[in-house]
């Protein structure tokens, strides 16, 4: 039977603050190879088990080297986030009490922690009071619960009850998007049942923006109930569209709009960095992420929509055995999952800890330190500097001095440099295809990057290029 083990909990929060206190000598990228993690992880189902003591130790030792270092400050692929130290606490914590956070009655304190947060977020977004919300596994699921009200609302309009008549011959909605969206808009809407074709991308301006008048003439040229999805900072250039122009736009002519603010939403905390989401609150729904630019540990995404009748038709269900209670809140009526992780306390932890100013600090610090890399790498020889971030996202191209006109040459070097510095293990980049063209992205999301990461990650740059020269 097993056992409850102090030794194996000792022994996993001693190898937590080892990792954690070591993260900055540690190599970022992983070291152990496909092969190895395979051959020190596989084994036959075990038929008698061990002691969990032993379990713990085993499974920290096949793992090393099989981490990536993106909790560290020296980790700028992708979007991914670290976790502040009271959100990881949290989130031990959460594992600890284990509730199932899909009733108040399953877990009460699951259930107002989430309330308590989700009105704080909704003040810190300057999205209207009156919003409901939802947290989910991440933005992607955020999107879905928002697409999944706005299918209802727009279908329900349209004389049509999707919940007891489904989607078939149900009246098309014709979905309009930024053609920079992240690929989890559409992966949600396939999710809801809308067709590839249903997507109507708009070409992006140079500064990936969808301009009112390609928006004015989509929507003038459809009868159709229509959904806008607009971005609040994309993948690659963190930009913003529009709002106060294309929202007003697109709800005068009946749209539901739904934003994608996965990171870029948080820039609201920022007085330097706010204006790029003036109008945003006119909005119908919003997507967002914790576990990205307010490091709460993963999985952890966050939805709000408007009219939170429409939000609650979609997502709840009438079974007798959940004895609700009318006074408290249940998750199930706003979450697309049924048992679920009490992702609460951890965003509750985060915000106590930052406070306003603590969040607004993050996402200036990290802004500005996004531009001290793009700067400091840009100014070595042949780098060319291909997106200076307005935000905390921007591109650089290695260029090969020999490579002349030939992209793909200036591809091959700028992919050879991000390998390059990767295997050093002292930074961490990840790559994208930009206007046809391979570029390495620069991602500052995490509240450890310090200056000093800035200064290392510059100095390795230049001894990498320096190498290939
Ligand atoms: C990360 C990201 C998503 C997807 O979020 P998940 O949490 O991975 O589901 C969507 N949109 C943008 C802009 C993102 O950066």
């Amino acid at each position: 039977m097993p056992a409850l083990s102090n030794d194996a909990l000792h022994r996993a929060f001693q190898h937590a603050n080892d990792y954690l206190g070591d993260l900055h000598n540690r190599p970022v990228g992983a070291t152990a190879s496909l092969d190895q993690l395979r051959s020190r992880l596989d084994m036959a189902l075990p038929r008698e088990g061990v002691g969990a003591d032993q379990v713990i130790a085993d499974l920290i030792a096949a793992t090393e080297g099989g981490h990536l270092g993106s909790t560290g400050g020296r980790f700028f692929a992708w979007v991914i986030g670290g976790s502040i130290t009271s959100a990881l606490a949290a989130d031990w914590l959460t594992s600890t009490w284990d509730q199932n956070a899909a009733l108040h009655a399953c877990g009460p304190a699951a259930s107002v922690v989430e309330e308590v947060a989700g009105a704080w977020l909704k003040e810190i977004f300057g999205l209207p009071s009156e919003c409901s919300f939802a947290f989910t596994s991440g933005c992607q699921l955020a999107h879905f619960t928002a697409l999944a009200a706005a299918r209802h609302a727009l279908l329900r309009q349209a004389g049509w009850d999707v919940d007891s008549d489904g989607l078939f011959g149900a009246p098309s909605i014709q979905v309009i998007v930024n053609e920079h969206r992240h690929g989890s808009v559409d992966r949600a809407l396939r999710f809801l049942g809308f067709g590839a074709r249903t997507l109507a991308p708009l070409p992006a301006n140079d500064a990936g923006q969808i301009t009112p008048e390609a928006l004015n003439s989509a929507l003038s040229n459809n009868r159709t109930p229509t959904i806008v999805v607009l971005n609040a900072a994309d993948l690659n250039m963190g930009s913003f569209d529009d709002f106060e122009r294309l929202i007003p736009m697109a709800k005068s002519a009946g749209a539901w709009v739904h934003v994608d603010g996965a990171f870029g939403l948080f820039a609201r905390a920022s007085r330097a960095k706010s204006h790029y989401l003036a109008g945003v609150e006119r909005a119908d729904s919003w997507a967002a992420d914790g576990h990205k630019w307010l490091n709460v540990p993963f999985d952890n995404g966050m939805v709000f929509v408007r009219d939170a009748a429409m939000h609650r038709a979609a997502m709840t269900l009438n079974v007798s055995y959940l004895a609700a209670n009318a006074l408290a809140r249940d998750q199930i009526d706003w979450n697309p999952e049924w048992s679920r992780r009490g992702r609460g306390f951890a965003v509750y932890a985060a915000l106590r800890e930052l406070g306003r100013e603590g969040l607004e600090q993050l996402i200036d610090r990290t802004c500005n330190l996004a531009q001290a890399i793009v700067e400091g790498i840009g100014a070595l020889p042949d780098v060319e500097v291909v997106w200076r971030p307005l935000l905390n996202q921007g591109l650089l191209r290695f260029r090969d001095p020999r490579g002349g006109v030939d992209d793909r040459a200036h591809d091959a070097r700028t992919r050879a440099v991000i390998d390059a510095i990767n295997a050093t293990g002292e930074a961490f980049f990840s790559s994208t295809v930009f206007r046809g063209r391979l570029v390495m992205r620069v991602s500052v999301v995490n509240w450890r990057t310090c200056q000093d990461d800035v200064e290392r990650t510059v100095a390795v740059a230049d001894r990498v290029l320096q190498a290939l020269r």
